[in-house]
């Protein structure tokens, strides 16, 4: 069953409140999308400070991240978003933020990507059951050019159907899910794994 609008707009509206007062997605940065239909989104437009999201502050594009609502600019990262819509049909909310966290880990990992593993919390992210298991998670290194930057997630994405989200280098986390329950599940045990690792390597250091 596909939601109204007017429905997934509301949750967009409640999870920037959330996400903004978690301090997650300071200033207007982030942006939040939801599926609409298999051939339209619902994305934040540009510019706007997401706590304070109206239902007038979203629109509706295509899957190729064009806006279909004249005088509205999508955000951005619109592409980013659609690529994911594009990547997997079961994938009804992406969530994009820019925590402190994220992008001081990101900053100070060099290599490509993080492992998270024997986090109880991983058992929060879709397909994992186990904390036995390892959560990879791919850092790309920031660019302007979204469409440059889509480029180098799509492969990662095709050689990694189970990928849960991505950094981008000092910049911030993509992640998603079958519901926006489902992403902003996925960004809360981010955010406690990302504060984990940056606390651990403080305490290693001293
Ligand atoms: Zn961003």
């Amino acid at each position: 069953m596909s939601l109204s609008r007017e429905h997934l707009a509301q949750q967009i509206i409640d999870a920037g409140r959330f996400l903004y007062e978690r301090g997650w997605s300071p200033a207007t940065s982030s942006n939040y999308s939801a599926r609409l239909s298999a051939s339209e989104a619902l994305l934040t437009v540009s510019g706007k400070h997401k706590g304070q999201l109206g239902l007038d502050d979203v629109l509706v594009t295509d899957m190729q991240g064009r806006s279909l609502e004249a005088g509205k600019k999508p955000s951005a990262e619109t592409l980013l978003h659609t690529q994911l819509y594009n990547w997997k049909a079961e994938i009804g909310a992406v969530l994009h933020t820019h925590s402190v966290n994220a992008t001081v880990l990101s900053r100070l990992s060099l290599s490509d990507s993080l492992v998270f593993a024997d986090y109880e919390l991983q058992k929060a992210f879709t397909g994992i059951s186990s904390h036995e298991s390892q959560v990879e998670v791919p850092i790309f290194d920031n660019d302007q050019d979204i469409a440059r930057l889509a480029a180098k997630v799509q492969p990662w994405l095709e050689r990694h159907p189970d990928c849960v989200g991505y950094l981008i280098r000092g910049h911030g986390l993509y992640t998603w899910g079958a519901q926006m329950s489902g992403a902003l599940r996925q960004i809360e045990a981010f955010e406690f794994l990302f504060e984990c690792e940056l606390k651990v390597r403080a305490l290693h250091k001293s």
